[in-house]
């Protein structure tokens, strides 16, 4: 196996032996092919093997090498000693009265991110993580304030996909254990998004070959038309993202003047509002089909004047765009308030007179805290809570 290949793979302790199972999952043909050698699989028929591992893995969704009928049977077991299918642990899976879910997922080190998943009637948004934690530290943002952090494998960003299709019935033979709130549509996950932990852009190659995986038409089938990375404005990579991956494209605004830009999201020091807006006019594929979305937090008293309203649709005026007003999610200790409604819906007007349609997020699974970093502060201060109770 090469390197390459176990870069891509989530490993899993097995008792008994000596090396952890390194799961399949997060690896292209090319990849596979690498890992079925080692195995004895003739040079001749490597590629077609690995297709077949291919198409149970990413089409069928196969769990298990036994259900893998049209590979022999000692490939098979050889394949089930040296490898897993594992996706990440679940930790916790809450669904909301809403279908919303959220699951707090735990990596072979023991690390843990969060996936969430929100479902409307004829859609499904899946929004995925890329990082442990975030180097970064937007003040209004409760992942900026985690200390440990580490980038994501190919196999991890790939496996919660693989976890969700899993939870929601999205296979072929799939069957959700909860179907509540699920789309009526063939397919329970149509879009992606990198919304979860982590700055996408500073996992740029494991997010790159994930997003290829997972838009590849005879597998997971996403289109990149339907997956969006989400950016605090890392200008340097918009441009090579745009060339090598070319999915949507979102950007953490937040806001319009560089001296608050530069407190809400401190990245904006390094590359301040004219740098980054440069960078979107020049985005790959632009057009008023493919527009970028804007993203704005409402924090109260902070950024939600009608002035700021007013310079936000001038700031955009000439680009093909989307604007997402999203309430701001509290979270214990955070220094801002979430705007008053009336407030939003005001700021909303003057956004939807400039000719944005229904800017508004809506709070979606509010009753499981589906908010950014909130399941996983929840599950440390349950655990904390463990440990001060007496032992009986
Ligand atoms: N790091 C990337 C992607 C992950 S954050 C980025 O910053 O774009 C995804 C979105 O959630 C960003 O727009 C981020 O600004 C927003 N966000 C973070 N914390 C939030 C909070 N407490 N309330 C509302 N939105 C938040
Ligand atoms: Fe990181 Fe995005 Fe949170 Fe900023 S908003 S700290 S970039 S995850």
């Amino acid at each position: 196996m090469t390197e390459l290949a176990l870069s891509g793979a989530l490993a899993t302790p097995t008792i008994g032996d000596a090396l952890p199972r390194l799961s399949l999952i997060g690896l292209d043909r090319d990849q596979l092919g690498a890992a079925l050698r080692p195995l004895g699989v003739p040079e001749r028929q490597l590629r077609m093997r690995a297709s077949q591992l291919w198409g149970w893995l990413y089409v069928r969704g196969a769990t298990d090498f036994a259900v893998m009928t049209d590979i022999a049977k000692e490939l098979r077991a050889e394949l089930g000693r040296a490898f897993t299918l594992a996706r990440p642990e679940i930790v916790s899976e809450q669904v909301s009265e809403d279908g919303t879910r959220k699951w707090l997922l735990r990596l072979p080190d023991g690390r843990e991110i969060e996936t969430v998943y929100i479902p409307e009637e004829d859609r499904g948004t899946l929004c995925i993580s890329s990082q442990v934690g975030c180097t970064l530290t937007c003040t209004f943002c409760h992942t900026g304030t985690q200390k440990l952090v580490r980038n994501l494998t190919t196999g991890e960003i790939v496996g919660q996909i693989m976890l969700a299709r899993d939870r929601v019935g999205d296979w072929p033979d799939g069957i959700a254990p909860d179907p509540r709130g699920l789309p009526v549509s063939d397919r329970k996950i149509t879009n992606v998004v990198l919304m979860g932990m982590g700055e996408p852009l500073y996992n740029f190659d494991s997010v790159r070959d994930a997003c290829a995986i997972v838009s590849d038409g005879e597998g997971l089938s996403i289109s990149k038309r339907r997956i969006t990375l989400s950016t605090s404005g890392v200008v340097p990579e918009i441009p090579r993202w745009g060339e090598e991956a070319g999915t949507m494209l979102a950007i953490s605004l937040h806001a319009v003047r560089d001296a608050l830009r530069n407190e809400l999201v401190p990245i904006n020091k390094k590359w301040p509002v004219k740098d980054l807006l440069a960078a979107c006019r020049a985005y790959p594929g632009l057009s008023n089909a493919k527009r970028i979305t804007f993203e704005y937090v409402m924090l109260k008293g902070v950024n939600d004047s009608i002035a700021d309203a007013k310079a936000l649709v001038k700031l955009l005026a000439k680009i093909p765009a989307k604007i997402n007003l999203i309430p701001f999610n509290p979270w214990p200790g955070a220094p801002y308030e979430c705007s008053d409604w009336e407030q939003i819906e005001k700021f909303a007007e003057v956004v939807n007179r400039a000719g944005y349609a229904s800017p508004v997020r809506s709070p979606r699974g509010r009753d499981i805290m589906a908010a950014c970093g909130q399941l996983k502060s929840a599950s440390v201060k349950q655990r904390a809570s463990e440990r001060l109770s007496p032992s009986i």
